[in-house]
């Protein structure tokens, strides 16, 4: 059986915690498991960081502000969640490290500051910008994800795991950045690839995504074709 953290340890320090995502739409597979991340890990507060997308990258279909007005309909009322629209309001992309030391900036460097990310994204994590540098300004805390492999691809990050990896989420708040926590979160096969091929095709979507974003979603004619 897991316990929260703060039942155990009451007097940790606070943890800071991003998720970013493209979010195109926001969807049960994003929330949940970040849910059960916090009761895991005694996080009391998630940032959700909708991404600006590079225009070299495939398009999200819907524009940024509809993404962003999804975000907000699925959290409201949700006090674990607020939303942070930094990368949205920059007139050109930014790498996650960068918002990342915008981030540190802000919080000063003796916070504990984690990024989430679901499996998928761990497994592709060596191509993004300064990967290495990440462990410098944050812990890395990954959600599990079904159908992708738990073993990563290079020598290189394998070691790189072992050398940073805990079992024990009380260390997360023991210091500011450096650690890997892979937490035993719900496996939800959801993908917003898979809710926007839903649509077109006029599916239900309603065990995928939070009612109040599927009627959003109606409204604004999203994901028709
Ligand atoms: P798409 O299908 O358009 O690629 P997505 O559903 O993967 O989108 P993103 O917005 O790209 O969603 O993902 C943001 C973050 O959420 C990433 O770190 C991703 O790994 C994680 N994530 C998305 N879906 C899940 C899921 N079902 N379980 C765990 N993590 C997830």
């Amino acid at each position: 059986m897991s316990h929260a953290i703060d039942s155990l340890c009451p007097t940790h320090p606070v943890i800071q915690a991003l998720f970013g995502g493209t979010f195109d739409p926001i969807h049960y597979g994003h929330l949940h498991p970040v849910e059960a991340l916090a009761h895991q890990t005694g996080l009391k507060q998630v940032i959700l960081l909708p991404n600006h997308v590079p225009p070299h990258r495939p398009q999200p279909e819907a524009t940024a502000q509809q993404r962003l007005e999804m975000v907000r309909l699925a959290v409201q009322g949700n006090p674990l969640f607020t939303i942070d629209t930094r990368e949205l309001e920059r007139t050109t992309p930014s790498y996650t490290i960068d918002t990342l030391e915008s981030f540190r900036q802000e919080f000063g460097e003796n916070q504990p500051l984690a990024f989430i990310i679901g499996q998928d994204a761990l497994l592709s994590l060596h191509t993004w910008h300064r990967w290495q540098e990440l462990l410098n300004i944050c812990h890395l805390l990954v959600c599990a994800r079904p159908s992708y492999q738990t073993r990563l691809s290079t020598i290189e990050m394998r070691q790189w795991l072992t050398q940073h990896q805990i079992d024990d989420p009380a260390l997360l708040s023991s210091k500011p950045n450096g650690y890997i926590y892979l937490a035993d979160t719900p496996l939800l096969r959801i993908s917003a690839t898979d809710i926007r091929q839903r649509h077109q095709q006029g599916l239900s979507c309603d065990d995928l995504l939070s009612p109040s974003v599927q009627k959003y979603i109606d409204s604004q004619g999203l994901y028709r074709q």
